[in-house]
């Protein structure tokens, strides 16, 4: 969701402030904030509404603004509508206006996430003399630090703490006292937030790209856990105000990992690495022929049952898993929206194993069907690229994805990654309960994907060209069956995310019992048809839609010539094990939903209201 920054050092505060934040603006924002102070001057704060360039160009690119210590914001709303007054930072006294200018508040701070108890908090505070300026959920948080600090006199970490006991719901906070002038204190629940240091100097922010040019020794914050962060020098607290001892991590992946390379949008970088991503994820896990994974085999030998929670392109992935798992295992697999997982009240199966699959591993809804998955008693193991995160250290096995940075909010390289670990989760499931006597074969098929996506990106024209054709239509459809069902997902997830053309998948079959009704002439259908077994059905329900008026698109696999007669537009992927052909056919859905939101004149790394790790409920 939103992003958080802060530094303290000697360097001024506002350019690099503004500079981070630039990093992390691929989460999504709708207004963006910073407060610097000089010493003992009264902080000051600037917000402004819309895009980081218009904060920017208040203060000069950071140059109108002094101080050698500050925190920013970027907000993506919860509570109350985006708006300057409502941007953060938010201080704890009262202000006028906008909330931008010189304060001399006690309490100045930035927070991520959501106070689910804020409206009880704040009438408390308001009996106590409060006045409230914006409709943030986030000001309570900072009044009612500034309360405990004037009430206890214990500083900054005691008030913290008796607020972090207080509050319920998800925060990465960011506060500056005024008695403390070069000191920023950090603490989270459920939402990201990293420090690191470096010569003399201390930072602050949502994730590590956002202060790689700075500095690779990062810490990770634990789940409430508090940190003092002075000049070079940072301190962790528990909730008893203990401190807790921490070393840093050298962070593996450079700042050059997260730059574009020459291409237009990062989405596109992402889309042309997934050859290099497929083949890292496959060999850091197949050595010598041998899949080593985290979780023990005596684990995945018992299980009666797989449980594959996730959101998003994460949950298309696990679709794709169910399929190939069932396929070459036969060990029954669910497939279930998070969101719906943590709310549901289903008897689960006792010898199951739960899968969460997470990009960022910080995803809320993600993270709570973990925790609710292992308060049953169930083991956990997480499919997660995010080094560190929370899923990564919450579950009881891991397993990397190496898809590296990704900055684009659409995913691509990391969907692909994901695919990788669920065929080997599979090859493993059917070696250990011996479905399979040898995987080589299909190991040696996996290692084919990099160079057959290589080869589909090389066609990347074609699609631009026909993207262009198309590129003004209201409504498209995606249809295939069984696998090419589930890649379809994740192919109309990327057209409708980014061009903001509805699009919808289907399942082929599934058609006729009335979507069917919204074909009219023209109306784009995009049909995945792969596999052999279910060639002629899904082919005569293309057919069907085409009679209707339907231009079909076809992606199928190179040799099924007879197709071409039957639509209007055919893409063959080389020829793969249909077990594994959506890592292939899903290459040419992602440039197509690419070059329709260019040929849109959309801002395809960013889409409007869309974050990249949801951190909120
Ligand atoms: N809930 C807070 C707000 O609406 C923070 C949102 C965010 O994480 O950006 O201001």
């Amino acid at each position: 969701m939103c992003g958080i920054v802060g530094f303290t050092g000697h360097h001024q505060a506002a350019p690099i402030l503004l500079e981070a934040l630039s990093k992390l603006e691929y989460r999504g924002y709708d207004s963006a904030g910073v407060a610097v102070r000089d010493g003992e001057k009264p902080t000051e704060v600037v917000k402004a509404t819309g895009k980081l360039i218009n904060l920017s160009q208040k203060i000069d690119g950071g140059r109108t603004l002094h101080g050698c210590c500050g925190i920013g914001h970027t907000r993506w709303a919860t509570h109350g509508e985006p708006s300057e007054v409502n941007a953060h930072p938010h201080v704890s006294g009262n202000c006028s206006g906008t909330g931008s200018g010189q304060v001399e508040s006690e309490v100045v701070a930035v927070h991520n996430g959501i106070i689910e108890n804020y409206q009880e908090l704040s009438e408390k505070l308001q009996k106590n003399g409060y006045r409230f300026y914006s409709r943030t959920d986030s000001e309570v948080v900072v009044k009612l630090i500034d309360y405990y600090y004037r009430k206890y006199k214990m500083g900054p970490i005691d008030a913290i703490n008796r607020t972090l006991v207080r509050v319920r719901g998800t925060y990465a906070l960011c506060v500056m006292f005024k008695d403390y002038p070069d000191e920023i204190y950090v603490a989270r629940k459920d939402a990201p937030i990293i420090v690191g240091t470096a010569e003399g100097e201390s930072y602050v922010a949502s994730d590590v790209p956002a202060i790689l040019s700075y500095t690779r020794k990062v810490y990770y914050i634990d789940n409430l856990e508090l940190a003092r962060i002075a000049p070079g020098e940072v301190h962790f607290y528990d909730l008893n105000g203990d401190e807790v001892e921490k070393e840093p991590v050298d962070v593996p992946f450079s700042e050059e990992a997260a730059r574009k390379d020459g291409f237009e949008h990062f989405m596109m970088k992402e889309i042309h690495e997934q050859p290099k991503v497929v083949r890292d994820t496959l060999h850091s896990v197949v050595k010598d022929g041998k899949i080593a994974l985290e979780i023990p085999d005596d684990v995945l030998e018992n299980i009666e049952q797989l449980y594959i929670v996730a959101c998003g392109s994460a949950y298309h992935a696990g679709m794709v898993g169910q399929y190939v798992i069932e396929d070459l295992a036969g060990v029954p697999v669910r497939v279930e929206l998070a969101s719906e997982f943590r709310y549901r009240k289903m008897k689960l199966n006792k010898k199951a194993l739960v899968v969460v699959i997470s990009q960022s591993g910080e995803t809320a809804d993600t993270l709570a069907a973990l925790r609710l998955a292992k308060e049953k008693g169930l083991p956990v193991a997480a499919i997660v690229n995010v080094v560190g995160s929370s899923i990564a250290r919450e579950a009881d096995y891991v397993f990397y994805t190496v898809a590296g940075p990704e900055i684009a909010v659409a995913t691509t390289k990391a969907y692909s990654a994901q695919l990788i670990s669920m065929y080997i989760l599979a090859i493993k499931l059917a070696l250990l309960n011996h479905s399979i006597d040898d995987a080589a074969p299909l190991l040696s098929e996996l290692e084919t994907l990099p160079s057959k996506i290589e080869e589909i990106l090389k066609e990347k024209e074609r699609i631009q060209w026909f993207a262009a054709k198309f590129a003004h239509i209201r409504d498209a459809f995606f249809l295939g069956r069984g696998i090419d069902y589930a890649a379809s997902m994740e192919g109309s997830l990327k057209m409708k995310e980014i061009s903001y053309i509805h699009s919808e998948s289907y399942a082929a079959g599934e058609m006729k019992h009335g979507t069917i009704s919204l074909i009219e002439d023209q109306t784009l259908v995009i049909g995945i048809n792969t596999q052999k077994e279910l060639f002629e059905k899904t082919l005569s329900n293309l057919v069907e839609t085409r009679s209707r008026g339907a231009y079909i698109a076809a992606i199928t696999q190179s040799g099924c010539y007879s197709i071409e007669d039957n639509v209007n537009f055919t893409v063959y992927i080389p020829r793969i094990n249909e077990l594994f052909s959506a890592s292939l056919t899903v290459i040419p859905m992602q440039l197509l939903g690419y070059y329709m939101a260019v040929a849109r004149g959309l801002d395809v790394d960013k889409p409007r209201n869309l974050a990249k790790s949801v951190t909120v409920e």
